[in-house]
C-alpha cells in the first residue's frame, strides 16, 4: 500500500503515524521518486522529538532512494528510470516522496540500494567532517565518540585510509571491538573507564588535535579535556542531549582551542559540493576502503521499533527500513 508516515506532535516513537496515500505529480523543479529503501538517521528521533522543531503535521525522514518515476517541468538532468538517493530532504519515511531536483544524487552502477539508504547522509557527514571542517593528516590523533554507530564506523575507516590515530569511545565492550575491527587505533569503553584520563596515557599527555563528538551532553567534558592546546572540538550531534553552552573563555583557559557546530545541511547547500562529497564518498566504497555495515533491517512498518532500538543503543552500524 503506498503511503508515508507523518506526525500531527512532537513524542514517543507512537506519534509516528502511517497515512496510505497514492503517488503526486510533482511540480516544477520537483521530482517524484519511488522508494526501494530508506535510511535511518539519529536527527528523525530529534525531528520527532521536537529536539528540533518542524512545522506540523510533518511527514519524516530525511534518507531515501529509488527510481524516478516523475519530474516536473525545469527539470533537465533527470530522467524517469534513473536511480536516485537523497539525504536531507523530509519525508523518506514513505513509499515515495516528491524531492527537489537539486538535492538528488545519481547513483554509481557499483553502489546498490540499500548500501544508499544506509550510508549517504552518514558518508556525506564524514566527508565533511575529515575534508573540510578539519581536515585530517596522518600525524593527527582524533578522539571520535559513539565510534561503533553508522556515522562511526564509517569515520573509523575513513580515518584509518588517511592514516590518522583514532582513538575510539563507545557505550560496551562489543561495541569498541567493532570500532577497533573497523580502524580505530585505540577503543574506550566510557562506562568502564575514565576517558579522558585513557586519552592523556594514549598520547603521552598531550591530548588529541580533534574530538568528533555526536554525543553532545554526556561526551562534552570528555572532548573538551582531551583536546592539546590548538585542538578543534567538532559538536555534530545530541545524542544524549544537546551540549551545554560554550564559554569563550573556557576555550582560551583549556589553549586556544577551536570550537564549531557544523551541520550537512550548510556544507551541502551548493550542489557542486553535495555531489563532490557524494563522489568523494561512493569512490572509497567501490574501492572497498569503506564497507557498509547494514547490521539492522525492519520493514518500514516496523518504524516505531526501529526508532526505539535506536535511542536504547541497540543498533550498531547503519539501519534501514524497507517499504513492501
Ligand atoms: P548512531 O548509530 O551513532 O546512534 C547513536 C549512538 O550514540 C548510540 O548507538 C550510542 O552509542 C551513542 N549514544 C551516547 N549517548 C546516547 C544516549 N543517551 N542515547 C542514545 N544514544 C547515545 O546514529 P547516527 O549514525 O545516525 O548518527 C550519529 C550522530 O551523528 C548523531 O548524534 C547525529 O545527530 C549526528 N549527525 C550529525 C550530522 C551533522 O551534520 N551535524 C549529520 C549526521 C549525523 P554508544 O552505546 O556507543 O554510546
Amino acid at each position: 500500500m503506498h503511503g508515508f508516515f507523518r506526525m500531527q506532535a512532537p513524542g514517543d516513537p507512537e506519534v509516528l503515524e502511517f497515512s496510505a496515500a497514492e503517488p503526486q505529480a510533482p511540480v516544477a523543479g520537483q521530482v517524484l521518486v519511488r522508494h526501494t529503501a530508506v535510511g535511518l538517521n539519529y536527527i528523525d528521533t530529534y525531528h520527532r522529538s521536537g529536539l528540533y522543531p518542524l512545522p506540523l503535521p510533518t511527514r519524516l525522514g530525511v534518507e531515501a532512494v529509488g527510481v524516478v518515476e516523475a519530474v516536473g517541468d525545469g527539470v533537465t538532468d533527470l530522467r524517469v528510470g534513473t536511480r536516485v538517493a537523497y539525504a536531507g530532504a523530509l519525508g523518506a519515511y514513505g513509499t515515495w516522496n516528491l524531492v527537489p531536483a537539486g538535492r538528488l544524487v545519481p547513483l554509481p552502477e557499483g553502489i546498490s540500494d540499500d548500501v544508499a539508504a544506509a550510508s549517504l547522509l552518514k558518508g556525506l557527514t564524514t566527508a565533511y567532517l575529515l575534508t573540510r571542517t578539519f581536515v585530517l593528516g596522518r600525524h593527527h590523533t582524533a578522539l571520535v565518540h559513539a565510534a561503533a554507530g553508522g556515522v562511526g564506523l564509517i569515520l573509523c575507516q575513513w580515518g584509518r585510509h588517511i592514516g590518522a590515530t583514532l582513538i575510539a569511545t563507545a557505550g560496551s565492550d562489543e561495541k569498541t571491538a567493532l570500532a577497533v575491527e573497523n580502524g580505530a587505533t585505540h577503543a574506550v569503553n566510557y562506562r568502564t573507564e575514565d576517558v579522558v584520563a585513557r586519552v592523556r596515557e594514549l598520547t603521552g599527555g598531550a591530548g588529541v588535535d580533534v574530538s568528533y563528538d555526536s554525543v553532545g551532553q554526556a561526551s562534552f567534558d570528555w572532548s573538551m579535556n582531551a583536546l592539546k592546546p590548538l585542538g578543534m572540538f567538532i559538536s555534530y550531534g545530541n545524542a544524549s542531549g544537546s551540549a551545554p553552552p560554550v564559554d569563550p573563555q573556557i576555550l582560551q583557559d583549556k589553549g586556544s582551542l577551536f570550537f564549531t557546530r557544523p551541520t550537512l545541511a550548510t556544507y551541502t547547500a551548493a550542489r557542486s559540493d553535495l555531489l563532490a562529497l557524494a563522489d568523494a564518498f561512493f569512490s572509497l566504497v567501490t574501492d572497498n576502503v569503506i564497507k557498509i555495515h547494514i547490521n539492522q533491517r525492519y520493514p518500514l512498518s516496523e518504524l516505531v521499533q526501529a526508532h526505539r532500538d535506536l535511542e536504547a543503543r541497540k543498533t550498531t552500524g547503519s539501519t534501514i527500513l524497507l517499504p513492501g
